[in-house]
């Protein structure tokens, strides 16, 4: 049973009263009809006792009509006060047209006066029982206390003619009361049931705005409360939006299943309940985004508690057994800061949510109205990436890798270049992280790969091609296999290919990762480790994997980093890669002062602009035949 019966009575009874007090316009009427009749009848009558009855009359008619007109306006506090009043004013009304009637009739007045009175107050009777019919028992009461009067004094009197209207009036009573009583049940059924429809519109309504899953508000009910919330705001302070999303969530719905997935889900909707603790606004905005929107004294409180939600979410699962961690991302936009309205907030939150997520995920990102700038930049790149390669915009350049000894071109690194027709040349840095988080990556990397081995076939047969791979690239299934086929294609013996990974690649070791590098070790591919020394940098994973080469980045060559210190770490690591038979490339070598320094620490190949820059496929053969033709002198340290 959805409702209580006792909590319908309570309402139709209470829409029933109101029937009483909505109609002042017929009470007015009737109490104007009745002041008349007994006014007209109290001056044929002439005398004391009617004369008093009538004025008795007039002014419980007059407290009647003044009283239904201005007290509902006034609104009194209590209304069962109200009931009451009126209810004396009835009974007493009713009765007193009664006893005039029946005082026509005792004080044998003009035929005309008792015919006039009697008629008035049977018709007003009889009225009143289908009016109040809402209130049958105030109904009943008030034709009762007309009739009475009239039935006894017409009942005792001699006159046949009276005593055959008392049997009528008599007669007429319990008529009226079954209509009455009908009446009224009919008027109460239709009340509850408009009572009962309404109750359950307001249920659907109640249920079409909250999620299931965790008993959060849905989008809809979330659009409904963050809109009544703002209206409500205080001015002052300031109102932030959190737009949280958990990182990798679909992972774990298809690992562990949908139902471990609504636990984790049902559990993070606990978790940040508790943490605002019944104020603001909460709601999942499908899949596994939440919002969040409450009110903060500052930037300083905002910053502190969206630290604390990112930490609740962060926080270890159990769910039946399982140990689950899951990450999160949380993307902050504020009134008044941000913006003015809703729709500004929301799109402010989700940019900035996007920062999050593009920037490694597991942390907050508070708005910023450059990041909607990026934002329309990268959605564009992401639109025009999958034409680019359909347009021939996109091109490999090649850089060489000297020997810091002999001068020598020893490799190629594959650079990978677009020229948009409109927006210029963009640089790797802007388009393969877009490429990365689309999964175009992995068409764009086995083109890449492929255009780099055709290429390299060309070269002499001691000059090997680096090509750079994204951790995704990895993970896609069937890398080794794009990788060797690229080779076989341009008839390039795998030993002259190198695979440039960093060190996130092998940071998440998984499976996939070992039998990829395994299998084409195996072939007789090589890999080199990129941008050293800006990660974790640490050397254990160079034990399990073999790798020829170590890169050692750039910032440590020709950037802030370069020094003293760097000096030393390249020296380091110099020492350990002679032991291990790898070699140590220096990247970015921009002056000849750099090209004596790392050869000096111990590095043997060198690689940057002051060699040359990567140049287009033509343009490195021509540097490999000039080469062969004369040797150039390699300034010495
Ligand atoms: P990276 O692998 O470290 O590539 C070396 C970057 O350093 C290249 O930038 C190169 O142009 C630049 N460079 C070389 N010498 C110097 C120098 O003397 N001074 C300075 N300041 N810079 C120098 P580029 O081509 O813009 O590439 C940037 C990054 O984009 C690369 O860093 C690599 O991580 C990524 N990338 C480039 N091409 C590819 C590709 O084909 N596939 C993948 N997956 N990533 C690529
Ligand atoms: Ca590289
Ligand atoms: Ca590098």
């Amino acid at each position: 049973m959805l409702l209580s019966t006792n909590a319908i009575d309570d309402r139709v009874r209470q829409t029933l009263v109101q029937t009483l007090y909505t109609q002042p316009t017929s009470l007015a009427m009737g109490a104007a009809a009745g002041i008349l009749t007994t006014s007209v009848v109290a001056i044929y009558a002439s005398q004391p006792a009617i004369t008093f009855a009538t004025v008795l009359l007039c002014v419980v008619a007059f407290a009647r009509v003044a009283l239904s007109t201005m007290l509902p306006r006034l609104g009194v506090e209590n209304p069962r006060r109200l009931e009451i009043a009126y209810e004396a004013g009835a009974f007493s009304y009713a009765f007193l047209i009664g006893l005039i009637a029946a005082m026509t009739i005792h004080f044998h007045s003009l035929p005309a006066a008792q015919v006039l009175m009697v008629a008035n107050a049977v018709g007003y009777a009889t009225g009143i029982a289908a009016r109040n019919a809402g209130r049958p028992l105030l109904a009943i009461g008030q034709m009762l206390l007309t009739f009475i009067p009239i039935v006894i004094v017409a009942g005792t009197s001699p006159e046949p003619a009276f005593k055959m209207l008392a049997v009528s009036v008599a007669l007429l009573a319990p008529a009226m009361m079954s209509i009455t009583i009908n009446v009224f049940r009919v008027l109460r059924s239709s009340v509850a049931a408009a009572e009962t429809s309404a109750r359950l519109a307001e249920r659907m309504q109640h249920l079409a705005r909250t999620d299931v899953v965790t008993g959060l508000c849905n989008r809809a009910g979330l659009d409904h409360a963050l809109a009544e919330h703002l209206e409500r705001r205080k001015p002052g302070g300031c109102f932030a939006l959190f737009w949280l999303d958990l990182d990798r969530f679909k992972d774990i719905n298809d690992s562990l299943g949908h139902q471990t997935g609504d636990k984790i889900l049902a559990e993070v909707a606990r978790r940040l309940r508790a943490r605002l603790a019944n104020s603001g606004v909460l709601g999942r905005f499908g899949g596994d985004e939440f919002v969040i929107a409450c009110e903060a004294r500052d930037r300083r409180e905002v910053e502190n508690l969206a630290l604390a939600l990112l930490g609740d979410v962060c926080r270890t699962f159990r769910i039946d057994e399982d140990r689950i961690e899951i990450g999160c991302s949380i993307g902050v936009a504020m009134l008044p800061d941000d913006g003015d309205d809703l729709d500004t907030l929301m799109k402010g939150a989700d940019v900035a949510l996007y920062h999050a997520k593009v920037n490694g995920r597991k942390q907050v990102s508070f708005f910023d109205p450059s990041m909607t700038r990026d934002l329309v930049r990268r959605r564009e790149i992401e639109a025009e990436l999958r034409l680019a390669l359909q347009r021939d915009e996109l091109s490999i350049f090649f850089q060489p890798i000297v020997d810091l000894a002999t001068g020598k071109i020893r490799a190629f690194e594959a650079l990978v270049r677009w020229f948009h027709p409109e927006k210029g040349e963009l640089r790797p840095d802007e388009f393969i992280p877009v490429a990365e988080e689309t999964g175009a990556i992995v068409t764009l990397g086995n083109w890449i790969t492929a255009q780099a081995a055709k290429a390299a076939a060309g070269w002499p047969e001691d000059v090997t091609v680096a090509v750079n791979l994204s951790p995704v690239q990895i993970k896609a299934p069937g890398a080794a296999l794009g990788i060797l086929n690229a080779l076989r294609e341009a008839r390039l013996p795998p030993e002259r290919l190198e695979l440039e990974i960093t060190e996130t690649v092998l940071l998440d070791q998984t499976k996939q990762t070992e039998d990829f590098m395994t299998e084409l070790a195996e072939a007789g591919v090589r890999f080199a480790l990129d941008d050293f020394g800006t990660g974790y940098s640490s050397l254990g994973y160079l034990a399990k994997y073999k790798f020829g080469k170590i890169k050692v980045d750039r910032s440590f060559v020709s950037g802030i980093n370069a020094g003293k210190t760097s000096d030393a770490i390249i020296r380091a690591v110099s020492e350990m890669a002679l032991t291990l038979d790898m070699e140590i490339v220096a990247e970015g070598i921009e002056t000849i002062e750099q090209v004596a320094a790392v050869r000096d620490a111990g590095c043997t190949l060198g690689q940057g602009y002051y060699f040359s820059r990567a140049v287009p496929d033509y343009l490195a053969t021509m540097l490999l035949s000039q080469e062969r033709d004369r040797m150039p002198k390699l300034a010495a340290g």
